[in-house]
């Protein structure tokens, strides 16, 4: 049987890790779950390395804010200082089969779910955080979770002070989940009964520009959805397809006067295309504790990799997360499949020969003898 933590005891004798702020943050440590206790604190690199290469825990997490006083409890007595803001971004699985026959989602691990929360936090980062909230890329760190997602630090001052009801407004921002109509069109009394639809035009800029783009491309693609547009309007539409994307470029949106259902359309593919879906209490509670960068993953033993934004743009798990070289014998309980560093491997129960990594994650798995 693989000795797991043999391996992690290996892999931090030779990889120092280092730590924003040390000796001001608390840490969780994991041996059997995620985190077993809580409230620990080192004061230097060098005492926590020696805590990861002597006492090996499979998880170890670390506070999203500093304190004057880590190791007190309750959390009052800490001392809150400051704290990251922090994103936390899984993929939800997908069920059902490929078109080759192959499950979707695959159980042990899953490349298509990290594929979707890396594209989703590039999204993030690009659309939200540097263009909606104007934080530089200096700022931000993304970090593969080790496991089905991914982090994003972010450690400027602008954002050390926040509070949980306004780092929960940014996180609504960036779902979505609090937009309606009402948002983005309004009717407008021009003279006695006589009004107009205003809307984005084109210099919007956020989720009004989003909604603006959909606009557009409704109208000049005759894609409303499942929307019932009037037959009338439909006739209107083919006569008149380039004055009235010039009116909406100028935020005159009268063509959806009494089209209701197809403004609702827009709403709702605006928000499934464009918002994040982030895991809110992460980033709206402050007493939070984060996997620390560059630590192994307990349920995986992926390393929890930093990640700056051209790897980001390649990252591959399987490839670029792996802790450990060579090869290793895993007996496997059951056949399994699994793509892994580019190789798709059809493992047979019994013995077999694989990457030293993937050994590791077949025994964090459970699934060898
Ligand atoms: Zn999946």
């Amino acid at each position: 049987m693989l000795d797991i933590l043999r391996h992690f005891h290996n892999f931090y004798t030779r990889n120092a890790i280092s730590v924003d702020s040390i000796s001001q943050r608390e840490f969780g440590i994991g041996i059997d779950k995620k985190i077993n206790y809580r409230h620990k604190s080192f004061s230097t690199q060098k005492e926590f390395q020696n805590f990861l290469v002597n006492e090996t825990p499979r998880f170890i997490s670390h506070s999203v804010g500093r304190f004057e006083f880590p190791w007190c409890q309750p959390m009052e007595k800490k001392t809150l200082l400051s704290a990251d803001l922090i994103f936390d971004l899984d993929a939800k699985p997908e069920t059902g089969v490929s078109p080759n026959g192959v499950e979707i989602h695959n159980h042990i691990f899953c490349n298509n779910c990290v594929e979707k929360a890396r594209l989703d936090t590039i999204r993030l980062i690009e659309d939200f955080l540097i263009v909606d909230f104007g934080l530089s890329k200096a700022d931000l760190l993304a970090v593969f979770s080790g496991s089905k997602g991914f982090h994003v630090h972010v450690r400027s001052r602008a954002v050390q002070q926040l509070s949980s009801s306004a780092r929960r407004l940014m996180v609504d921002y960036i779902t979505g989940k609090e937009l309606s109509l009402e948002t983005f069109v309004r009717s407008r009394v021009v003279e006695p009964r006589v009004s107009t639809l205003a809307g984005p035009g084109k210099t919007a800029v956020g989720w009004q520009k989003q909604f603006f783009l959909r606009g557009i491309n409704a109208v000049q693609n005759n894609s409303f959805g499942s929307a019932k547009m009037p037959r009338k309007k439909r006739d209107y539409l083919e006569q008149n397809r380039q004055n009235i994307v010039s009116l909406i470029e100028n935020g005159n949106w009268d063509f959806f006067h009494g089209a209701e259902d197809a403004l609702q359309n827009l709403l709702s593919e605006t928000i499934t295309l464009h918002g994040v879906q982030v895991d809110s209490p992460v980033t709206f509670d402050v007493h939070r504790l984060i996997r620390v960068p560059g630590t192994l993953h307990g349920d995986t033993g992926f390393i929890a990799k930093p990640l700056s934004l051209a790897e980001l743009s390649i990252f591959n798990a399987t490839k670029h997360a792996v802790a450990f070289n060579g090869t290793a014998v895993a007996s496997l309980k059951e056949a399994a499949s699994i793509e892994f560093a580019g190789t798709a491997f059809e493992l047979k129960p019994g013995d077999n020969v694989v990457p030293l990594s993937l050994a590791v994650l077949l025994a964090c798995k459970g699934v060898v003898l």
